[in-house]
């Protein structure tokens, strides 16, 4: 019989689906099928894509008729390389160099399939026992690994996004708190009153996240203070002293600065220690937003973090430099008690009376509920590998980048925005016959455009004082510098080929 089919057409054949102690073996054999499918496939991609698009995809996952089931694993899983396997975009080919996305490890998928078919919820103790204090085990060890010191806590989020908005929510409460129970603060003054004075100061490279967490948390965009970077892309702490001295004699108030530690375009690590130094003056909340760079605390070049202890929050994501699937991220805290800003009690879940009786309920500090046990992946991540190849790992993509920004600016080709710390290179294709600043945006577009329609490899594209750039985000060990050679070779052919096709400019007469 084909996988997990219904034998008769009886109601009580359902009850088959759900994973028991009666049906462990249709689940074995089941997802025994997918993996074998999907290994085939993970070794046979010979492109990171294949540059179908929307138009050419849409119809094929619309004529999929969801009320009529197929009531066959194997049949859904042949339905599955045509809506879906055959055109993914594979992160693990070593010409994928787009995005903040990493080749992920196999310990980190064992975890992966265990956390799934156990399906804890690590809100709290009871729907996850072992569960919450392997997640409080990694984030004390994450912290320890920062620095952070003895009163530090944290925990799992979906994301950077969510830790930063998390960060942001701490600060923001943690500023009220100290703004109305300052002396002198006006009778009767309210959490309103102090929301319109908040400001957030980060630089211009920082993420977008902290912009929309800003909005989130009933701020505005407008509080958040575009601090200038230095033509190494790192916050200019010069600029960052005038803004905070002007946020004082204007009366507002630097509830945080958002350091990062790997911006997301050129991978640039603000001056921890600096920002650290302006923050404690003011009394400004330091958060560091690591998402990218957090693999540096188990790499050789640990030192590229100095500052980062001093921060009062910090965001990882494992699912970036430490070769997690997504998702797997966290937020640290350097003082636990300022968890309290996301604690709610539910008579139903997790009353008060569990915290006297340490009954360690994840939920208290999480602004979720039911949460994924995604610390299972790096509990085997760290068990199976061990931190310090994941550290050699990334640290191999950074060398990897070393050499590719030699190539790149040895290239008449190319031009390249800065030596990067990390593992990402932001470079445009020059046109060499013409100075026309439109003309190349629209070849560096074309070129992006072009190589992903071929699918052969995957660049991502961004915007520098105005003008379109490329982008490679290494991550993967597995790209070769020849890789790289090839595809910018690839990529002048694009631009090459766009630009023959342009009309030539009328000659002037002089
Ligand atoms: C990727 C990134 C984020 C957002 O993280 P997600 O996991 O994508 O939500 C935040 N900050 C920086 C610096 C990033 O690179």
């Amino acid at each position: 019989m084909s996988l997990l089919a219904r034998s008769a057409e009886d109601p009580a054949d359902n009850r088959a689906y759900l994973l028991n102690n009666g049906t462990a073996r249709r689940y074995h054999s089941a997802v025994t099928e997918s993996v074998t499918r999907i290994s085939a496939k993970i070794a046979a991609t010979a492109q990171p894509f294949t540059g179908i698009t929307v138009d050419g995809l849409t119809p094929t996952v619309s004529g999929v008729d969801l009320d009529s089931p197929l009531h066959d694993a194997a049949a859904a899983l042949d339905e599955l390389e045509e809506v879906y396997l055959r055109d993914a975009v594979y992160f693990h080919h070593p010409r994928y160099l787009a995005h903040l996305n990493c080749p992920v490890v196999i310990p980190a998928l064992v975890g992966e399939a265990v956390l799934s078919a156990v399906n804890s919820s690590l809100d709290t103790w009871d729907q996850s026992a072992g569960g919450t204090l392997i997640e409080r085990r990694l984030i004390d060890w994450t912290a320890e690994r920062i620095g952070l010191g003895e009163a530090a806590d944290g925990i799992f989020t979906s994301g950077g996004s969510q830790s930063n908005l998390q960060a942001m929510l701490l600060a923001r409460d943690e500023a009220c708190r100290r703004e109305l129970s300052r002396e002198g603060s006006p009778v009767g003054a309210r959490l309103t009153d102090v929301l319109p004075r908040l400001r957030i100061l980060t630089s211009e490279c920082g993420h977008f996240s902290i912009r929309k967490s800003a909005t989130l948390l009933g701020m505005g965009a407008e509080a958040v203070i575009t601090v200038p970077s230095d033509d190494t892309k790192r916050m200019r702490t010069d600029a960052l002293a005038a803004e905070l001295a002007r946020c004082q004699s204007d009366g507002l108030i630097p509830m945080a600065v958002v350091a990062t530690a790997g911006t997301t375009d050129f991978g640039s690590i603000d001056p921890l220690p600096e920002i650290a130094g302006l923050c404690a003056g003011y009394g400004a909340w330091m958060h560091v937003d690591a998402a990218y760079g957090c693999g540096l605390l188990v790499s050789r070049r640990r030192a590229l973090l100095t500052g980062i202890e001093r921060a009062d929050s910090v965001t990882v994501d494992y699912h970036k430099s430490f070769f997690q699937p997504v998702s797997s991220s966290a937020i640290l805290v350097r003082d636990r008690a300022t968890l309290r800003h996301v604690t709610y009690h539910a008579d139903y879940l997790n009353p008060r009376r569990m915290v006297e009786q340490r009954i360690p309920n994840q939920v208290d500090k999480s602004i979720q509920t039911t949460r994924r046990f995604d610390a299972l992946k790096l509990w085997l991540t760290l068990r199976i590998m061990g931190a310090q190849a994941v550290g050699e790992l990334f640290d191999e993509v950074i060398d990897r980048a070393a050499d590719a920004w030699k190539l790149l600016h040895d290239d008449p080709r190319f031009e390249v925005v800065v030596e990067p710390q990390l593992s990402t290179l932001v470079f445009r294709y020059v046109p060499s016959t013409d100075q026309d600043p439109d003309l190349s945006d629209r070849v560096n577009l074309h070129a992006r455009e072009a190589l992903f329609a071929s699918g052969a490899a995957i660049v991502a594209g961004t915007v520098v004082d105005g003008r379109h750039y490329l982008k490679f985000t290494l991550l993967n060990p597995e790209t070769t510098l020849e890789d790289i050679a090839t595809v910018l070779d690839l990529i002048a052919e694009h631009a090459g080929g766009f630009l023959a096709e342009q009309p030539r400019p009328a000659l002037s007469a002089r």
